[in-house]
């Protein structure tokens, strides 16, 4: 491929790596760069809903008909990124019944298939459903893992030539004789098994063309190349529940309001969301009030939410563009249409452009776009294949029926690892060593946690992306620690350390915003088993301190002080006094 044009593509979002693939797929060289993890953006911060379009059925239909094209691509080619749940858009008494003929008749002309439900056949598929619900339209929404399919297209683009940098920020767009020839980077130190630059050095990256894909930042990126992106990045608020109350997406029936959506994922459910605009993607507040919205808004459509537990609330922002001089005020009305903005056509400036707005689920059609229009700069007619060429690990549905069967994996366990690892789990899950459940909630086992070692190295974070250990009920309160237990022996025990505080802070980061309830008390048992058991809130000097495994072994009189321990002579197996034994309670 030396010969090929070599772009540049800035972002490791769904838009980027989509772009990555399709680019290197079709023999151009890539470079992805992106400042943090793949996700690190948007991306990791989405709702994880895979539209059908219902939702846009109404007020914008051209969209609406891209979700259900596309839908039924990633179906096809993610199989194992999809959980088909389908959804409902149900009708509460208060809810116009004009909106909800709109709505059926708008996704039979987009070509949704939907369906009208009583409310008796709604609460069949969703019993916890409220009992005032009046009526349902079903149709084919689904939960997707945005991780997994970021990694998978990036996986995808490299055994195609790409290079794929993480942890290298732009720092500046190299213009010259008026024209963008590429990027500096400055590198950082980052996880997984590559070779990592110097963290702090910088590199000049020159390309035959560069495409900017950093969603909410692109305004950024245009700045540094000297042209206007003016992103309208909007923040929205999601809130994770303990279990996963409802099966079925549960969408609100009306025109637009927050609040609207619930989507099961994994044992979860995620409720949702909130659209405001805010001035910096960096920076906005994250505040109780949103994430109250959330639970009692949506407890009007799925009453026992109101008694659930809350484990975690995050925000997103949305890389919103309109064209300039649209003038909308209210960032619900900005389009969720995707917008390529050519600086040649537009500023003069050759050798970039712009990608920004649209959603998840349209990702792929993004990228097909924007390659199709980087090829013709090069005049380059190799088609897009990426609507018909699966992601690694997802081949069919079948191929991963079969690798149950071959395991005997017909428990939840079994059953959630061979999803994940879609036709990989052969590779991954063929072990001669004990496999046990290392993280109780998301059910991953040993074999999982070690495979995402061998591929993202110390980075107990991006091990969490790619295997969801941690990121259940408990919050890693279980997990963390024996997450980080698994790097040894490759890894020393101050990179085993450093790495359990790095993914305990990034599991602290959501926590933060549900401390109530039951969750309190779950993130009072985690500091325990955390700060206390682990000493992890201790006086760092006295970690370099020799432990006297003696004291603890040399039972009563060594290890308690020795007025305690005389007044019974009971020994419990900690070298300690059972209190019990001391006759207090
Ligand atoms: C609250 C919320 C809920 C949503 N829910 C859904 C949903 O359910 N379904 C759906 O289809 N869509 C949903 N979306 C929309 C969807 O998440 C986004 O459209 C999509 O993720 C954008 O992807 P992206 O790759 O364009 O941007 P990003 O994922 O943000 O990627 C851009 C990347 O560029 C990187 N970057 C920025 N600056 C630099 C730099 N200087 N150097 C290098 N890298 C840089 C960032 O770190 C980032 O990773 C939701 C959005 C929000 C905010």
């Amino acid at each position: 491929m030396t010969d090929s044009p070599h772009v540049l593509v800035v972002g490791g979002g769904s838009t980027g790596t989509g772009i990555a693939r399709d680019l290197a797929m079709r023999g151009l060289g890539v470079t992805l760069v992106e400042r943090g993890n793949l996700t690190h953006g948007t991306t990791g911060r989405m709702h994880g809903l895979l539209h059908s379009g219902g939702r846009y059925a109404v007020s914008d239909q051209p969209s609406a008909k891209e979700c259900i094209e596309e839908n039924r691509v990633l179906r096809d080619i993610a199989a194992h990124c999809v959980e088909m749940t389908g959804g409902l858009f149900v009708q509460k008494p208060d809810d116009p019944d004009d909106y909800f003929q709109e709505k059926l008749d708008g996704c039979r002309e987009c070509g949704i298939p939907a369906e009208e439900l009583t409310a008796d056949e709604a609460r069949e598929i969703e019993p916890y459903l409220a009992k005032d619900v009046e009526r349902a339209i079903k149709v084919p929404d689904g939960a997707i893992d945005p991780f997994r399919l970021c990694v998978a297209n990036a996986a995808s683009a490299q055994e195609y030539g790409a290079r794929i940098e993480t942890h290298a920020e732009v720092v500046d767009v190299l213009v010259e004789g008026g024209e963008v020839v590429g990027v500096e980077v400055e590198h950082d130190s980052g996880p997984g098994k590559r070779v990592h630059r110097t963290p702090g050095s910088t590199e000049k990256i020159r390309a035959d063309y560069v495409v900017n894909a950093s969603g909410a930042w692109a305004g950024q990126i245009g700045e540094m190349a000297g042209v206007e992106v003016a992103v309208r990045p909007s923040k929205g608020v999601m809130t994770i529940m303990n279990t996963r109350q409802v099966d079925t997406v549960v969408n609100r029936c009306r025109p637009k309001g927050d609040a609207d959506i619930i989507v099961p994922h994994e044992t979860t459910v995620i409720l949702g969301t909130t659209d405001e605009e805010v001035e910096d993607p960096d920076d906005y507040p994250e505040e109780q009030w949103e994430v109250d919205l959330m639970i009692d808004t949506l407890s009007e459509l799925v009453p026992i939410l109101k008694k659930a537990r809350t484990i975690r609330s995050f925000w997103g922002v949305r890389p919103l563009y309109e064209p300039p001089g649209t003038g909308t005020v209210d960032p619900t009305d900005i389009t969720r249409d995707f917008f390529l903005l050519d600086h040649e056509e537009r500023d003069d400036l050759p050798g970039m452009t712009s990608i920004v707005g649209g959603k998840f689920t349209t990702y792929r059609m993004m990228a097909e776009k924007i390659s199709d229009h980087v090829c013709a700069q090069f005049g380059i007619t190799a088609t897009c294949r990426t609507a018909d060429e699966p992601l690694p690990g997802s081949e069919d549905f079948s191929v991963l029926r079969d690798y149950m069967d071959e395991f005997g994996l017909r428990s939840p366990i079994g059953r959630q690892s061979v999803q994940r690892l879609g036709s990989r789990a052969d590779e991954v899950l063929k072990t001669g060593e004990p496999n046990p459940v290392v993280c109780d909630c998301e059910a991953v086992t040993r074999a999982e946690i070690q495979d995402g070692i061998s591929q993202s190295g110390s980075d107990l974070n991006a091990l969490r992306i790619r295997t969801r250990a941690s990121m259940g009920n408990c919050q890693g309160g279980f997990c963390c620690h024996r997450m980080a237990a698994e790097l040894s022996p490759e890894y020393d025990e101050p990179t085993a350390r450093e790495a359990l505080d790095e993914l305990f802070q990034e599991r602290w980061k959501g926590e933060r915003h549900a401390l109530w309830g039951e969750q309190l008390s779950q993130a009072m048992l985690n500091y325990a088993l955390h700060a206390t058991t682990m000493n992890l809130d201790g006086d760092p000097a006295a970690m370099d301190e020799a432990l006297d495994f003696a004291a603890f072994d040399g039972g009563a009189g060594v290890g308690a002080g020795e007025g305690e321990s005389g007044q019974s002579g009971a020994t419990a197996a900690d070298g300690g006094t059972r209190k019990h034994e001391r006759g207090e309670r």
